[in-house]
């Protein structure tokens, strides 16, 4: 029998209940990331990221632009929530992850989302910057499930994350896409105001691992379970390349599909840091791919002048 959707499983045996009531019951003092601001989001209090009880929803549609695995011939079921845990000064998406533009969402409206998006064909339910909502989400999958739905549940994180938030959705999650966005705590609190980032993110993308192990993908080439890393090469190396690509081959496994970006382009507040203000060269992107090849990571997609590229194996050229 086929192990995913993982939160069928959940859904028979009562866990799924366990874990709705569980994180609920985080919102009181809510600890459900990093930022640990305490505020009773029961009662509609905003902490850091300025949601209280109700998630708000800026969108959700079929998506064709992520990872080809992902977005497969029919588009990834993609629900973006508002707002987020990080405040990065580049951010690409800021009218709704720092503006918060959105609608309120019940449980019930986005579980209607989520039904909605199986009905149009997609291969799966993208949450995009899930983590401040999860207790919802959970609440909103389980009113899903009960009706019918079946595809894979895609937790789509800038990687800002508790590992022990993160062990709840062991056996919820199929697919973790997670952002390995800095190795230096300086230039994670000087960018996206994130205080130990890299701490939180490399213990949260072992336990990730841990929970999915290697990629499966079906016979239409779309991704099943599994972990699929995001770097987003930052001018100057700010993003830490070497180090995660260390890390990465050394504690969690060469074969991860890593997705390294090179779409850096100084949005929002960009400009105010003179560093980041400009796009990044051919050479800090030949740079971050040296570094797989460094450290013998085998699986994923970089960028050349065809797009996006498949690399499988050691020694990735890139056609520049
Ligand atoms: S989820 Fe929001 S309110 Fe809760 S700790 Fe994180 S930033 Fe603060």
């Amino acid at each position: 029998m086929q192990d995913y959707p993982k939160y069928l499983k959940s859904l028979r045996n009562s866990d799924l209940d366990k874990k709705i009531e569980e994180t609920y019951s985080l919102l009181k003092n809510c600890q459900i990331c990093p930022r640990k601001c305490r505020v009773n989001r029961l009662n509609n209090e905003k902490g850091f990221c300025k949601v209280g009880l109700k998630p708000i929803v800026c969108s959700y549609m079929p998506h064709h632009g992520e990872e080809p695995p992902i977005s497969g011939a029919k588009g990834s079921g993609t629900i973006f929530f508002s707002y987020c845990n990080l405040r990065c000064a580049y951010c690409q998406n800021y009218q709704f992850s720092q503006k918060g533009e959105g609608q309120e969402t019940s449980p019930e409206e986005l579980s209607g989302f989520m039904l909605s998006l199986q009905k149009m064909g997609c291969h799966n339910i993208n949450l995009v910057t899930p983590t401040h909502c999860m207790p919802q989400i959970l609440k909103a999958l389980k009113m899903a499930a009960e009706k019918g739905l079946n595809i894979p549940l895609v937790y789509n994180t800038s990687g800002y994350e508790l590992p022990g938030i993160i062990r709840i959705l062991d056996g919820i999650v199929d697919i973790y896409l997670t952002d390995m966005r800095y190795a230096d705590n300086k230039n994670s609190i000087k960018y996206s105001q994130a205080p130990e980032y890299p701490d939180y993110n490399q213990e949260s993308v072992k336990e990730m691992y841990r929970q999915v192990g290697e990629s499966q993908f079906g016979d239409d080439g779309v991704i099943k379970k599994g972990l699929i890393i995001r770097h987003l090469v930052l001018p100057q190396d700010i993003c830490g390349s070497d180090k995660i690509m260390r890390f990465i081959s050394e504690k969690i496994s060469k074969k991860v599909y890593i997705s390294l970006m090179s779409q850096y382009q100084p949005y929002y507040q960009a400009y105010k840091y003179k560093e980041i203000s400009r796009r990044i060269n051919k050479t800090e992107y030949q740079n971050a791919i040296d570094c797989l090849n460094k450290y013998g990571l085998e699986n994923g997609w970089i960028q050349d002048s065809q797009g996006l590229e498949r690399f499988a194996g050691v020694n990735i050229k890139r056609n520049v």
